[in-house]
């Protein structure tokens, strides 16, 4: 049985900096908070909260904290409760994000009506919105947008979507209108992940993606490899026990933007021991990677 880790796998740069912010405020020995779960991974939530760093729900309980702003980012009016009940801000906001803040505000003082491409209910589309007006709309990867009145349009998307997607939505939009801006803001870490999972299942008789099941990246990956192989989900080893199906040779792992090392390498050492195998990987530099350039 061989094993291998698709190449990009695992924290993207955005998370791995919101974690290392928040456990820099949390060293200061006074208790911090993020505002919703710093990532979507359960278990790793959990041993930030024994690093001291506590979740808060929403911003109206937050008086007088250190608050940590996750990856995600938040939205303009949380911003301006956090400053008003005498909050500490750490701004965590993956870089690539406040960017489509700044690019929907300029949009919007240019006299352009934004169309955000991406999920209206995820965290990070509910805080682009806010950096809108009132005729920013947010159209889903799989639907078609309303009818347009304006002469021209600005095009903005999630950072994960899929340039499939975006590519779909600017075919919609541009027959009706005279002025079409697009702004290819998807982020290379989730394209990279996708492309090299994708990879690593064409060659795979399984794959493993590892991964919190609210996080929209996991989730994507998993739907990505299904197209190729047989494709399960799991967030812990524990899970693989009853999963793991017999004379398999080989299998992908394939793990989320949010999904640390640890994790990986707990779920690949499980493998090896369900296999019989007793020489177990000490590190995640171990784990073997598939070579892109065969596929
Ligand atoms: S996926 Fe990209 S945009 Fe999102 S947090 Fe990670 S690095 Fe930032």
């Amino acid at each position: 049985m061989i094993v291998r880790l698709a190449k990009h796998s695992g924290f993207c740069f955005g998370v791995r900096r919101a974690i290392q912010l928040a456990i820099e405020a949390a060293d200061q020995g006074t208790p911090v908070f993020s505002l919703g779960e710093l990532i979507h991974n359960p278990q790793y939530v959990l041993e930030l909260q024994e690093k001291g760093i506590k979740v808060a729900n929403s911003a109206a309980e937050l008086h007088n904290s250190m608050v940590i702003v996750r990856s995600h980012g938040i939205t303009k009016q949380e911003y301006m409760m956090l400053e008003e009940q005498g909050n500490t801000i750490v701004d965590a906001t993956c870089p690539y994000v406040t960017k489509t803040h700044n690019l929907i505000r300029q949009a919007n003082a240019d006299g352009y009506p934004v169309v955000i491409l991406g999920d209206a209910l995820h965290p990070e589309v509910v805080g682009m919105r806010s950096f809108g007006n009132p005729d920013t709309i947010v159209v889903g990867p799989e639907e078609t947008p309303p009818a347009q009145n304006a002469k021209r349009l600005c095009v903005i998307s999630q950072t994960t979507q899929k340039l499939e997607h975006l590519n779909n939505l600017i075919r919609m939009l541009l027959p009706n209108v005279l002025e079409l801006k697009v702004y290819n803001s998807i982020c290379i870490a989730t394209s990279l992940r996708q492309s090299s999972s994708a990879c690593l299942a064409q060659d795979s008789d399984l794959m493993i993606v590892i991964g919190g099941r609210q996080s929209s990246n996991t989730k994507m990956l998993t739907k990505v490899c299904a197209q190729y192989c047989p494709t399960i989900q799991i967030e812990t080893e524990e899970e693989l026990q009853q999963l793991l199906p017999q004379g398999i040779e080989r299998i992908g792992l394939a793990a989320g933007a949010s999904t640390p090392e640890t994790r990986i390498l707990e779920v690949y050492n499980k493998i090896l021991k369900i296999n019989g195998e007793e020489d177990l990987a000490t590190s995640i530099q171990n784990i073997p990677l598939f070579k892109e350039e065969s596929c």
